[in-house]
């Protein structure tokens, strides 16, 4: 079991968790972030961004229904289900890789598992290979640019209980790994 010492670490990159993170990065702190899941956590994943985006179409939608009552004339809307899926994870994908691009530019490191507390400065990290509801293997490889620190007083150490902590090579995102 491997170990690495860092300032701090962040359990979950959802808006709380990645905004902590990257605020830490920017302060100059060696910080990693853990998530059992996607990064962006239920806001940028499964709630506030897909559903906007799904809001919008509807949006869209009424504003052709009632068109004619502006003098545009079209023909009635038709709902492409597949279309307006794959506009939503477009929208939900571009936002997810926006933490990750924020995470590089902040030195934050990221990797995907299960995070506990192993003692009072020590966290550990069961780490997951691929996406719990997808078949697909996320690649990943470590980050030539990422901080690593030496053991200091005070450090919270991060371990890693099976294959080496390597954040994802695309910034986060395991759908565009
Ligand atoms: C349908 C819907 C629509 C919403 N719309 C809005 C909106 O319009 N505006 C708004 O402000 N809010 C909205 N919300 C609420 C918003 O999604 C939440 O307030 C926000 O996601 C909370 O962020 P968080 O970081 O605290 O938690 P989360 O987003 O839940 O993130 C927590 C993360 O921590 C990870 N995690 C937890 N424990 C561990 C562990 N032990 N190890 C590793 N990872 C762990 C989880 O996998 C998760 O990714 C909406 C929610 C829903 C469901």
């Amino acid at each position: 079991m491997a170990s690495i010492n860092v300032d701090a670490v962040v359990i979950g990159a959802g808006p709380g968790g990645y905004h902590a993170a990257i605020r830490l990065g920017q302060l100059g702190k060696n910080v990693v972030c853990f998530d059992r899941d996607e990064v962006g956590g239920v806001c940028l994943n499964w709630g506030c961004i897909p559903t906007k985006a799904l809001l919008h179409v509807g949006e869209i939608t009424r504003q052709i229904d009632h068109a004619s009552e502006i003098g545009i004339k079209v023909p009635k809307a038709e709902i492409d289900r597949e279309g307006v899926a794959g506009f939503k994870d477009k929208v939900v994908k571009a936002n997810v890789g926006g933490v990750g691009q924020l995470f590089k530019a902040n030195n934050v490191t990221f990797a995907y598992g299960d995070a506990s507390f192993a003692g009072k400065n020590k966290v550990s990290l069961k780490r997951k290979t691929a996406r719990p509801t997808s078949t697909r293997r996320r690649r990943s490889s470590s980050r030539p640019g990422a901080r690593r620190s030496t053991s200091k007083p005070g450090r919270t150490t991060a371990t890693r209980s099976s294959t080496p902590m390597t954040p994802c090579s695309s910034n986060a995102c395991r759908r565009t790994c």
